[in-house]
């Protein structure tokens, strides 16, 4: 196997903390069409972000080390955190999701335009099973199973405090359920079916026996909200039920639980 392909296995399997596999993460280059698509979209760009020095690598979770709670997509979108850098960042989506929570008291502003613009998450980690923005944002089987081990150690590293996740999306379910199973938590058989407001209690499989609650909800996408499909309403009320499966308080603005 040349040494790009087996990059995510090795190097995830060895990173002890969040940092120290965000640093492994960026330089990855295993899918040859990701790699080639990411960086393309960096080197033509959106005529409206010209001036930009976009990200054009994978895309690491954002929010603190010892999140209670994880939302997880899909795959970076070209232009928004292709660009930024900052999952869900810089495009339609980010913008309704991250207004979401700061409403709820988990974000520390509303607007998320670019890394280091201030936004902070309070017990919430946002992240995806693929790092790597994928033509028409659809990744292949075969590039989501290589991207694998990153959101797997990733969720390792975070079993110790996360307590719910919450899933954008059908295509997502499907790529987050094999992680968690291969992260240490029992996922029953056959696995929960992705429904918008379905919830899956998953047992930790070590000794801790602890607890996650997988939230299904349709995806913050553009489509979906501009037909209704998903409403403001609609994802609130799932993440004010994942933040309450976390501990976490949800509705005022709240501070502490680690911020990043
Ligand atoms: Fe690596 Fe994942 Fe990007 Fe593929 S999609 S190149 S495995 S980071």
């Amino acid at each position: 196997m040349p040494d790009a392909e087996a990059f995510p296995l090795r190097a995830a399997a060895r990173a002890r903390t969040l940092a120290g596999l965000d640093g492994q993460l960026v330089r990855c280059r295993a899918c040859p069409r990701l790699v080639a698509w990411r960086e393309e979209a960096a080197r033509v760009k959106r005529p409206a972000f010209r001036d930009w020095e976009y990200w054009g690598r994978p895309v690491p979770g954002f929010g603190p080390a010892d999140a209670a709670m994880v939302i997880t997509g899909l795959a970076p979108a070209a232009h928004g955190a292709n660009r930024t850098g900052r999952m869900f960042t810089g495009d339609r989506a980010g913008d309704l999701l991250y207004a979401t929570l700061h409403g709820l008291g988990l974000a520390s502003q509303a607007a998320s335009t670019r890394r280091h613009d201030g936004l902070e998450l309070n017990g919430v980690r946002v992240t995806a099973p693929v790092r790597c923005a994928p033509p028409d944002n659809r990744p292949t089987p075969g590039e989501r199973d290589a991207c694998r081990p990153w959101l797997v150690q990733e969720l390792r590293l975070l079993r110790p405090t996360v307590r719910s996740v919450v899933v954008l999306g059908a295509f997502g379910w499907q790529a987050a359920m094999p992680a968690l199973e291969a992260a240490g938590w029992s996922v029953p058989r056959p696995r929960p079916a992705f429904s918008h407001g379905v919830q899956a209690t998953l047992p930790a499989v070590d000794e801790s026996g602890a607890l996650v609650t997988v939230f299904g909800c349709y995806h913050v996408s553009q489509h979906n909200v501009f037909t209704g499909r998903l409403t403001p309403a609609m994802l609130r009320e799932v993440l004010v039920e994942a933040a309450r499966a976390a501990g976490l308080p949800a509705g005022g603005r709240t501070s502490g639980h680690g911020q990043r």
